[in-house]
């Protein structure tokens, strides 16, 4: 596409053009997020502290739980999303291991 939407001297484009144009050169570029995300709403999968919802045990730590793609590189977010699961099982085990 070459005409520009944002100049008031540029050439109009159609509103079909623009979506066609960006359904044909839009890509989601491997950075899928948000199958599993975190929440308290019914459609969200996990809590705050990754267990799946109304299953015990069970937890998911990976790109699935962000509620939408950050703007940062995915695979740092998850390394996060992973010390931060790696840090909740740990401080269960401790608090199990006390009693
Ligand atoms: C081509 C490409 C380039 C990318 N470049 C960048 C980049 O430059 N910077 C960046 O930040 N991010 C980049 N990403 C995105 C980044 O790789 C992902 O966001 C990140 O790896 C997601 O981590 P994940 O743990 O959710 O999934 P994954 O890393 O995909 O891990 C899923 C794991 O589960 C395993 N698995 C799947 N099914 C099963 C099963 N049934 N049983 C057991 N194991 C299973 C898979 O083998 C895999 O090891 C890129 C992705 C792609 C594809």
């Amino acid at each position: 596409m070459t005409a520009s939407l944002s100049s008031s001297n540029a050439p109009r484009v159609a509103h079909a053009t623009v979506v066609e144009e960006a359904c044909q050169s839009l890509r989601t570029y491997s950075h899928h997020v948000g199958t599993c995300r975190i929440g308290t709403d019914e459609m969200a999968l996990v809590d705050t502290s990754l267990h799946v919802h109304g299953i015990d045990g069970l937890r998911v730590a990976d790109a699935s739980v962000m509620p939408s793609i950050v703007s940062a590189n995915t695979i740092a977010t998850v390394y996060g999303i992973a010390e931060r699961a790696a840090a909740l099982i740990r401080a269960k085990s401790r608090a199990s291991n006390a009693r």
